[in-house]
């Protein structure tokens, strides 16, 4: 369970190849390279190189100045200044200019957010280069994004997440650095999940084998550190621990790692004190409680306290024994609290990420729903569109009709009122006036007057000159007449050459003179328009109200017999009828 200076080592240990896309020309990318190659197995000649380099630091270039600040944040790790380096590591994942160190600073980032037990915001830091993998081209970014999210899953204690991407890594990546750290990565996994012994020794033996070929002397410490742990904590060998250990000193003393050092040393002193070398186990946890780099490991330091616990209880000193105990409580407390507090976090990660997925299901959902929405406001839109149309056209259709409808009974109208020739009344429309004037005259016992006009020996123009000519002398005379008329005279033309006129509130010697003027202007008529010259005269008969009464029939007939007369007596005249008039037909 102590796993936090554990991480930090496999943090630490984070050291890929150089970044592989700049040009020889820049002036320190060797050195830039090489110091970062040797990152992880050399920390004191990284520190010299990185020295170097940064003598000549204003010579570098924004893409070279970037990658020294990241190696210089891990220089900061070294040094236990994780403050430093996780300002550094925000820093370049947001500003970076070249994109790969950028997204090596977010995997740094996550790294330096679990060293500050920062649980939360490391597993949204790696969520999201998780989300952002598929999209990344680089293998070696790609493996160490897979690298990381094992890392931080094995802290998190969710060692099967931690397996998977351990294997995922395995499957991808064929350099001896990436193997040896998949394989370190799936033994931890493996331990932690209790695998069977036989599974244990394979990848045991396995991680050792790809760690020595890499040349990964603190990833091998970390191997050897798990399997005694595991020994000693588990499977209560502390033998077997001791063997392993004492094994492997002069392999994980090379490593030069002073927290991984610390630890191997606490576990020494704890297998020392369980197999009965009390001296051996008090000499080492008492070195161990005063020094600074295992103070700082929680881990080393619970083992240290409990050896010393143990042994001053052994000799009876109980007041040591009780300020050891308190240091291990402690220390064991703040190891506890981790713990939760990764627990905590994960939860909450996980919780958080559901929720994210909750919410592009949602807005997802809101999306279609503003889809289809769009597509019916379209579709209303053109419907309301359509129905305008279509009530233009039934408009337009209707208005079409209508007008026709109305031009032709326009047309029927004047058919059936107007005579087609001279424009004149027809007969039957000017019955149909003439009545209702003849009633008004009657009701009102205004006079009323009737005038008949028959033109003249009309048989012998049309006989003579032609049937047009004819037509043309009848469209002449009914012009006239319309000229010596009142607008509200009333003039039918009702037999072939016979025009009748009724003329309201008109006395019989009124229309006597209007009879004479016809007469006059019928003979005045000038004929050459239609092409021949000829003469024109009519007989006229007036009758009126005062004597012939406000009958139309009667009127008419009186108006006819004094016309007959006017005919009789040779032809263009005017005859007023009278009740003496005899006529002769
Ligand atoms: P009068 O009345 O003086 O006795 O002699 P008339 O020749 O006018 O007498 P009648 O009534 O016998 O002849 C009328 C003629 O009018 C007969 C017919 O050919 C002619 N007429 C009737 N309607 C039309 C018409 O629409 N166009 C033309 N060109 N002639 C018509
Ligand atoms: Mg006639
Ligand atoms: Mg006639």
């Amino acid at each position: 369970m102590l796993k936090k200076l554990w991480f930090l080592l496999t943090a630490w240990c984070l050291c890929f190849q150089a970044v592989a896309n700049y040009s020889d020309e820049e002036c320190c990318q060797a050195q830039l390279k090489a110091a970062d190659e040797i990152r992880s197995s050399d920390s004191l000649d990284f520190g010299q190189k990185l020295k170097a380099i940064s003598e000549q630091s204003t010579s570098l270039n924004d893409n070279e100045a970037d990658y020294f600040k990241y190696l210089q944040a891990y220089e900061f790790i070294f040094k236990g200044d994780f403050q430093e380096a996780l300002k550094i590591f925000e820093e370049l994942s947001h500003a970076a200019v070249n994109s790969d160190i950028k997204f090596r600073s977010m995997l740094s980032l996550i790294n330096a957010y679990a060293i500050q037990r920062r649980w939360n915001e490391g597993l949204l830091v790696l969520n999201n280069v998780l989300s952002l993998l598929p999209s990344i081209g680089n293998q070696d970014i790609k493996g160490q994004s897979l690298m990381v999210a094992s890392i931080f899953y094995n802290q998190l204690g969710q060692h099967e997440l931690g397996l998977e991407y351990s294997d995922r890594l395995k499957q991808g990546h064929i350099d001896p650095r990436s193997i040896c750290f998949a394989e370190q990565l799936k033994f931890e996994a493996v331990l932690q999940l209790k695998r069977s012994p036989e599974e244990l020794d394979e990848t045991y033996n396995k991680g050792m084998r790809q760690c020595e070929i890499a040349g990964e002397k603190v990833l091998q410490a970390i191997i050897i550190k798990l399997y005694a742990e595991y020994l000693l904590e588990t499977l209560l060998k502390p033998q077997d621990a001791k063997a392993l250990l004492d094994e492997h000193e002069a392999l994980v003393l090379s490593a030069k790692y002073a927290p991984i050092i610390a630890i191997y040393q606490s576990l020494i002193a704890k297998a020392n004190w369980q197999v009965g070398d009390k001296e051996a186990a008090f000499d080492i946890a008492s070195s161990l409680s005063i020094n600074p780099a295992s103070m700082a490991t929680l881990e080393a330091q619970i083992r240290a306290q409990q050896v010393l616990y143990d042994y001053y209880l052994d000799k009876g000193d109980t007041a040591k024994a009780l300020e050891a105990y308190i240091k291990y409580a402690e220390a064991e407390k703040a190891n506890l609290d981790e713990v939760k507090t990764k627990t905590l976090a994960f939860q909450m990660a996980q919780h958080q990420s559901l929720e994210q997925q909750n919410r592009i299901a949602l807005l997802d959902e809101q999306n279609k729903f503003l889809t289809v929405q769009q597509q019916l406001d379209k579709a209303e839109a053109f419907n309301n569109r359509l129905f305008i149309v279509v009530l233009l056209c039934i408009a337009l259709g209707l208005g079409t009709w209508g007008w026709h409808s109305w031009k032709n009974q326009q047309r029927l109208r004047q058919l059936a009122e107007y005579d087609g020739l001279t424009g004149l009344f027809s007969r039957g429309h000017f019955t149909q006036v003439a009545l209702s004037a003849v009633d008004y005259a009657k009701a009102l016992k205004a006079p009323i007057s009737c005038i008949l006009l028959d033109i003249d020996k009309f048989k012998c123009i049309n006989d003579t000159f032609g049937h047009a000519t004819g037509d043309w002398a009848l469209r002449a005379v009914a012009q006239m007449c319309r000229e010596l008329c009142r607008e509200h005279e009333i003039i039918g033309r009702i037999g072939g050459e016979e025009i009748c006129f009724l003329l309201p509130e008109c006395h019989q010697d009124n229309a006597s003179q209007l009879a004479q003027s016809l007469r006059q202007g019928l003979t005045q008529l000038d004929t050459s328009a239609s092409g021949h010259k000829f003469d024109l005269s009519g007989s006229f008969g007036v009758s009126c109200s005062t004597i012939s009464g406000y009958k139309l029939d009667k009127l008419m007939q009186h108006a006819d017999n004094a016309m007959y007369q006017s005919k009789h007596a040779g032809r263009n005249r005017v005859q007023v009828y009278h009740s003496e008039l005899k006529v002769s037909v």
